[in-house]
């Protein structure tokens, strides 16, 4: 069954209007940070997640860090983040001179466990980050009623989960703020690119205010705090927009991958399926499985059969708290996320998979878990 076409783990889709757009900006000139498209894309984003502002910005990254200073997060305070995520949720929380403070994960949504989240705060606990970890969102009726009850603030990094929805909430309209990614793998992309998210006004003009140097918005030239350039080109917008043109096939096309993995993937002993709780709708940002099979292959030895095969995939983030950068004196207990890393691989999932090739890659990894 050798297959001499390469099978990427993830690739972006262009076909709506991006070229279009994108040309539209040349032929004006308006190629940096002004320009119709930033504002018609945050428009059309706030819509779709269903929220009153959304600030465009550089990347992920980015909207992370801003979300973080809008909240006037900074040293001396403790930030609690998932230890399996990827390392930007982390790194955006050192920036400000805060810690991150890891806690462990769920066993079936891989997701913060708000349970290990509330034995983790402190009187130094400034805010948690929620990261819906490969699209599943995570149980944020919990998560908001414990940020509540303890004065601090919900973020949700939901760069993995544009249109995955939680109790008929999308997510990104629920915490106080929300940040999204459009890195190239990601299901909408601008090349790089981020957005914050948030109801509120007061947030809203202190994210704006980071994102452009901290000048006054009512005075040129006049800054009012430090701040940082991170914003997104009328280009990217114009890339942005077009995507979100196509978002719900995007997703709809997502979650049609999904099942078919699952009927080519169910029953195979030891490998373990994606949940999708019943309150929740998966984006499947990434469809993932874990091999937790004693019999059959381990998790590396699947991830080398697979690409001697042509079929790239990608193990899962290693957890925070076991790299020397992020290592620190945290007695909390985060087996499952240990457990859970190296277990992990995600398999392709992009737009223009076709239904024989995850059939081709299932049929590989049915062979390989019954050696
Ligand atoms: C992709 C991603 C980010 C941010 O990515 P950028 O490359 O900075 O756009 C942040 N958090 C998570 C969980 C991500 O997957």
């Amino acid at each position: 069954m050798k297959n001499k076409e390469f099978i990427p783990v993830s690739k972006p889709v262009f076909i709506g209007n991006e070229k279009i757009y994108v040309n539209n900006c040349l032929d004006s000139t308006w190629i940096s940070s002004n320009g119709e498209y930033i504002e018609r894309l945050e428009r059309k984003f706030a819509e779709y997640i269903g929220i009153k502002h959304a600030i465009a910005c550089s990347n992920g990254t980015a909207a992370l860090h801003l979300a973080l200073l809008a909240i006037g997060i900074g040293r001396g305070d403790e930030v609690i983040v998932p230890a399996l995520t990827f390392v930007a949720t982390a790194n955006a929380v050192e920036y400000t001179g805060a810690k991150p403070v890891f806690a462990d994960c769920q066993d079936d949504t891989w997701n913060i466990d708000p349970h290990k989240v509330e034995k983790l705060i402190t009187s130094r606990t400034k805010a948690i980050v929620v990261v819906p970890l490969y699209g599943h969102p995570c149980e944020m009726d919990s998560l908001v009623k414990l940020s509540r009850k303890n004065n601090i603030y919900l973020i949700e990094d939901a760069a993995e989960a544009i249109g995955a929805i939680y109790r008929g909430r999308k997510c990104g309209s629920i915490a106080d703020l929300s940040t999204f990614s459009f890195y190239g793998n990601k299901t909408i992309t601008t090349g790089e690119g981020g957005m914050v998210v948030t109801n509120n006004d007061g947030l809203h003009k202190k994210v704006r205010l980071f994102k452009t140097q901290g000048m006054d918005p009512n005075r040129r030239y006049w800054f009012t705090t430090v701040g940082y350039n991170y914003r997104m080109t009328n280009i990217q917008a114009a890339i942005g927009l077009a995507q979100m043109e196509n978002v719900d096939k995007f997703i709809e096309k997502r979650r049609q991958i999904a099942e078919s993995y699952r009927a080519n993937l169910f029953g195979i002993p030891g490998l373990t399926l994606p949940v999708e709780r019943d309150d929740c709708t998966h984006s499947y940002w990434m469809y993932s499985v874990l091999f937790e099979n004693e019999f059959g292959a381990d998790r590396d030895a699947a991830i080398k059969t697979l690409y001697d095969h042509g079929v790239e995939t990608r193990p899962f983030f290693y957890p925070m708290h076991i790299m020397p950068v992020h290592k620190q004196n945290s007695h909390a207990d985060l087996k499952l996320s240990e457990k859970i890393s190296s277990k992990g691989i995600n398999l392709p999932t992009f737009f223009e998979l076709k239904e024989k090739q995850i059939k081709y890659i299932s049929q590989i990894i049915r062979e390989l878990n019954s050696k």
